[in-house]
C-alpha cells in the first residue's frame, strides 16, 4: 500500500497540470464557482510574478519569429487570443502583457465596439473575418464575436431565435479556421462585482484616468448577473477541443497577467512552429559569398 501511494505521487509529480489544464472550460464548468481572486498556480507575490512572467519573452519571441518564417514556406498557422470579460476586466491590461513577450512586429490587434452602421447591415461573423490575423501572426481581440451572444442576448439587441442560434454558428465558424490553421486561445477575464466598482470609483478618483470611465459602464453594472449568465452559457456552448475556453481569474493584475503570459506561452510551445526548409543551396550560397570576399580581398 505505502509503495503504491509512493509511486502515485511520484507521477503526479512528473506531470504537473498545465496552467491550460487548471483554466479550460469544461462540460461540467459553473463560472459561480470560480473565485476571481484566486491565485491557481505560480507565484503568490506580485513581484515574483511579474519577473516569472517576463522571464518568457526571450522563449516566446523565438517561437513567434518560428511561426512567422513557417508562413514564408507555405505555413497557414497563426494564433488567435480572443479577450473578452466584464468592463474594466482588465482587457487592455491583458493586451499590455502580451506585447511585453511578443515582437509588435508580429501582433495584430483588433477591438469590437458597437457594430457600425455598415457592420449592422451585415452577418455578424462578416466584421470578424476580415480582423483574422494573416498565416505567421498573433491576432489578439479585444472582446469580439462573443459579444454577440452577450451583451446582444442581454439586451436583446436581436430577437432571442436569432442570438440562441449563434453558439452553433460560432462553433462551426471557428472549427472552420481551425481547419486553416488558426488556434484559438479564447479567454474570460473573470473579476467580481465589488472588484468592478473599486475599479471604477479608481477611474472617478483620478482625473488622469477619466477618459477610462464610461458612464454608460454603471448602467451594464446593473445587469450583472444576466451577463454571468450570459457568459455561463457562451462558455459552455462554445469550449471545443478545437476553439476551448479558459477563464483567467482577474481581480489580482498580476496574477491575470502571469496567467495570461503561461497560456500564450504553453500554447505556442504546443503549436512547436518549426524554421522551414529553404530551396536554396546553403553551400553554393557560402561558396559564392567566399568567392565574392576573396575577390574583394584582392582589390
Ligand atoms: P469598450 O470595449 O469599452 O471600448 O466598449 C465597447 C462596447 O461595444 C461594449 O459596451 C461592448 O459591449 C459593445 N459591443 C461590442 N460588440 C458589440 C456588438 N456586436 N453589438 C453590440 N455592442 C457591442
Ligand atoms: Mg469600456
Amino acid at each position: 500500500m505505502a509503495k503504491k501511494k509512493k509511486s502515485d505521487k511520484r507521477e503526479a509529480k512528473a506531470a504537473p497540470p498545465t496552467v491550460r489544464d487548471l483554466l479550460r472550460v469544461g462540460p461540467e464548468f459553473d463560472l459561480t464557482a470560480v473565485d476571481p481572486r484566486r491565485v491557481v498556480a505560480g507565484p503568490t507575490d506580485k513581484v515574483l510574478a511579474r519577473a516569472e512572467a517576463a522571464a518568457l519573452e526571450g522563449e516566446v519571441t523565438d517561437l513567434q519569429e518560428r511561426l512567422f518564417a513557417e508562413s514564408k514556406q507555405g505555413g497557414k498557422r497563426r494564433l488567435l487570443i480572443v479577450l473578452q470579460g466584464m468592463d474594466t476586466s482588465g482587457k487592455g491590461g491583458a493586451v499590455k502583457a502580451i506585447d511585453r513577450v511578443c515582437e509588435p512586429i508580429g501582433l495584430r490587434m483588433t477591438s469590437f465596439g458597437a457594430p457600425t452602421k455598415e457592420e449592422k447591415r451585415r452577418h455578424f461573423l462578416w466584421r470578424i473575418d476580415r480582423a483574422m490575423p494573416p498565416a505567421g501572426a498573433i491576432g489578439i481581440f479585444d472582446r469580439s464575436h462573443y459579444e454577440d451572444v452577450l451583451i446582444v442576448r442581454v439586451r436583446n439587441l436581436v430577437p432571442e431565435d436569432v442570438w440562441s442560434g449563434r453558439y452553433d454558428e460560432i462553433n462551426a465558424w471557428e472549427q472552420k479556421w481551425s481547419e486553416q490553421g488558426v488556434v484559438f486561445l479564447k479567454c474570460m477575464l473573470h473579476i467580481s462585482k465589488e472588484e468592478q466598482q473599486q475599479r471604477l470609483l479608481d477611474r472617478l478618483a483620478d482625473p488622469s484616468k477619466h477618459w477610462k470611465y464610461n458612464p454608460g459602464d454603471v448602467d451594464e453594472r446593473q445587469l450583472w448577473d444576466q451577463y454571468q449568465a450570459a457568459y455561463q452559457a457562451a462558455l459552455t456552448r462554445c469550449s471545443t477541443a478545437y476553439a476551448p475556453w479558459y477563464v483567467i481569474p482577474a481581480d489580482r493584475k498580476w496574477h491575470r497577467d502571469w496567467l495570461l503570459t503561461q497560456l500564450v506561452a504553453e500554447t505556442l510551445r504546443e503549436m512547436n512552429p518549426q524554421y522551414p526548409t529553404m530551396d536554396f543551396d546553403v553551400a553554393a550560397e557560402k561558396a559564392r559569398l567566399a568567392a565574392e570576399k576573396a575577390r574583394l580581398a584582392a582589390g
